[in-house]
């Protein structure tokens, strides 16, 4: 079984309920549903589609709704597209009233003059074209071409290394959270986190939705990347967002991000996503190339905790390939000598849950026991013994229904549904039913038990428990 979860990201070249079901034959654990496209109620219907499709065929899937957050666009041009050559003078501007003799182009975001100065870069369409500003006037930002194109309506635009004083969270965000409470996300996903409290803020609405959803924050500004320990500290999840961060900052610097940003997410216990272009060619093409290949094997020995496909699964042509091809690569590397386990270690200042969750992992590899089961309420003793990384597959055992499809993104946690238990006997004997149901191991194979005592209080890990199945 892998332990490193793939997301899909739901899309037109998946909307048919077969192709769906191929994909969690495949491997898909996780499915995202992007709020910058389409319209939210079809995101709602497809996504309690999905849920209904899984339960039907007895599995376990996770939902993942991805806001579209503050991203700056074009508004819409007269032509719908236009060509902006080399060297060409252009203007953007809120209110396009301009009689200037430059190209006008509409901005939808009225302070955009206010962000800045002549020298600056700003960058159109995904990066493919540059501008370059030589004069702010009002509201109206007078730039040239560097690298021209084609753009297009709505294009996004992307002012690399800067600040912006707006939060995360736009009016359509608090709406679409508001939606998504019906359909029952797992997790959330906010774009362009710039400062902890944007998150907080998400939690906020989310709480006033009456959802239970875990908070992903999205490190894609290079403000996000200054002031990751503290979002790392008060969100739920993180998703190295490679597609906007690589515009924001230099290229270059982007795997070395990756991999400290997967250390330290490890480090607090918070699942990491690894998102953007893995199998890019594989939206064209059956066959990935040696790089992504690569890039995929990589980013499974940084210890992420799941893996995204974004347009390979949505618009591609070969989803179903590009997700067997992920899963290949991740069970590959998860059975090689070159993948760590026990990737961190606790320190003096441990809490008792962590240190219990460590010593779970420790005993387990000193015994050479097959399975950890880790009875939780809230998903979070599983998600401690995870962080440490074991050898052995962590049975996560909770009431909660939600608990059971949140730790479906968490590395290397296959959880599992049981009413709450009344004695320490029966813990035992589930454990060993579960295990055997889900073929984790064999009769006669050591196990290890984690649990709180009294049962039925949450936020309780202090029991460990070694046995046989
Ligand atoms: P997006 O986020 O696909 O919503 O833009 C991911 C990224 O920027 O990499
Ligand atoms: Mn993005």
């Amino acid at each position: 079984m892998k332990r490193t979860k793939i997301v899909a990201t739901f899309g037109p070249a998946i909307d048919d309920d077969a192709v769906l079901l191929r994909m969690m034959d495949e491997g898909v654990d996780v499915f995202r549903f992007n709020f910058s496209h389409s319209d939210p109620q079809t995101h709602v219907r497809n996504a309690l589609r999905i849920r209904k499709l899984a339960r039907e065929s007895g599995r376990n899937i996770t939902l993942l709704q991805d806001l579209s957050g503050p991203k700056l666009r074009l508004g819409d041009l007269p032509d719908g597209t236009l060509r902006l050559s080399d060297g060409e003078e252009i203007v953007l501007s809120p209110s396009p009233s301009n009689d200037d003799n430059s190209k006008v182009l509409p901005v939808q975001f009225a302070r955009l003059s206010s962000f800045v100065s002549p020298g600056d870069r700003i960058l159109l369409s995904d990066g493919k074209i540059h501008l370059e500003v030589f004069k702010v006037s009002g509201s109206d930002v007078y730039a040239v071409v560097v690298k021209g194109g084609e753009v297009s309506s709505r294009a996004g635009i992307n002012l690399p290394g800067k600040e912006l004083d707006i939060t995360a969270l736009t009016d359509k965000d608090v709406r679409d959270i508001e939606i998504g409470s019906e359909a029952g996300f797992d997790w959330v996903a906010l774009s362009f986190v710039q400062r902890a409290s944007d998150v907080e803020l998400a939690r906020y609405y989310l709480k006033i939705s009456g959802s239970n959803a875990r908070v992903v924050a999205k490190i894609e500004k290079s403000s996000a990347v200054k002031r990751f320990d503290d979002i790392v500290n008060v969100a739920d999840g993180i998703m190295i967002a490679r597609g906007d961060l690589g515009l924001e900052i230099p290229m270059e610097e982007l795997p070395v991000i990756q991999k400290r940003i997967i250390r330290k997410a490890i480090y607090k216990g918070k699942p990491v996503i690894t998102a953007t272009q893995m199998l890019d060619s594989m939206i064209h093409n059956p066959t990935p190339t040696r790089a992504e290949v690569a890039d995929v094997a990589n980013a499974v020995i940084d210890g992420s905790d799941a893996l995204m496909l974004s347009g390979e699964t949505a618009i591609g042509r070969y989803p179903v390939d590009a997700v067997r091809m992920m899963r290949r690569v991740i069970e590959e590397v998860e059975s090689s000598e070159e993948y760590r386990y026990l990737s961190s270690r606790p320190e003096w200042e441990r809490e008792i849950d962590e240190s219990v969750a460590y010593s779970a992992c420790e005993l387990a590899n000193l015994s050479n026991a097959r399975v950890i089961v880790a009875f939780t309420f809230s998903g979070m003793t599983a998600i401690n013994i995870a962080k440490y990384r074991p050898r052995q597959m962590v049975l996560a055992i909770t009431p909660n229904e939600w608990v059971v499809r949140m730790l479906g993104m968490v590395w290397g946690v296959k959880p599992s549904i049981a009413n709450v238990l009344e004695s320490f006997e029966d813990m035992v004997y589930l454990s060993r039913r579960r295990i055997v149901q889900n073929r984790l191991a064999d009769v006669g194979d050591r196990i290890v038990i984690v649990a709180g005592l009294p049962l039925k209080i949450p936020g309780i890990t202090n029991l460990i428990h070694i046995t046989e199945v």
